[in-house]
């Protein structure tokens, strides 16, 4: 049996069925989710788990949810969702174009460790493990311009 990860644990391949595969659940600044929730739309989860109710009516069995840790990725409110609407749900690791200024000189290297991890372990702290690996950039590409600059050429900020 082939399985892939799901935020809610190892799920069979032939069990997938029908997937978007470009999908935010939430997207907020890193942390907004577990430290200021009330930021967030009021009862943000009742009004995902209700969209992904509605979307399984519809015949979505899964949805890859390509949020990174700089879009405000909260693997276990992406398990919550999964769990309240019976959606699976494939998490993401990797970046999107905000990469935070407090990791400005983090190395190309550290970064694949922290990616690695994630797949391989778990993110945030639980058990709950990305299979996707987002990579984007702007125009400008990963090594000048845009907030990942530094990281990637190995040199410090300014
Ligand atoms: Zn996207």
């Amino acid at each position: 049996m082939a399985t892939i990860n799901s935020v809610l644990g190892p799920l069979d391949t032939a069990d997938i069925g029908f997937t978007i595969m470009h999908e935010h659940l939430v997207v907020a600044s890193t942390g907004i989710t577990q430290n200021y929730p009330e930021l967030l739309v009021a009862n943000f989860m009742d009004r995902i788990a209700g969209g992904l109710t509605r979307a399984k009516e519809g015949g979505v069995d899964t949805v890859v949810d390509a949020t990174t840790f700089d879009l405000g990725r909260d693997v276990n409110v992406l398990a919550r969702a999964s769990s309240l609407s019976g959606v699976n749900i494939i998490a993401c690791t990797g970046w999107w174009l905000d990469v935070i200024r407090f990791l400005d000189g983090v190395s190309a290297d550290q970064f694949a460790e922290l990616f690695i991890r994630e797949i391989r372990d778990g993110a945030s702290g639980a058990d709950i493990k990305a299979v996707i690996l987002k990579a984007a950039s702007d125009v400008a590409g990963v090594n000048s311009g845009g907030g990942n600059r530094a990281a990637w050429s190995g040199s410090s900020p300014p």
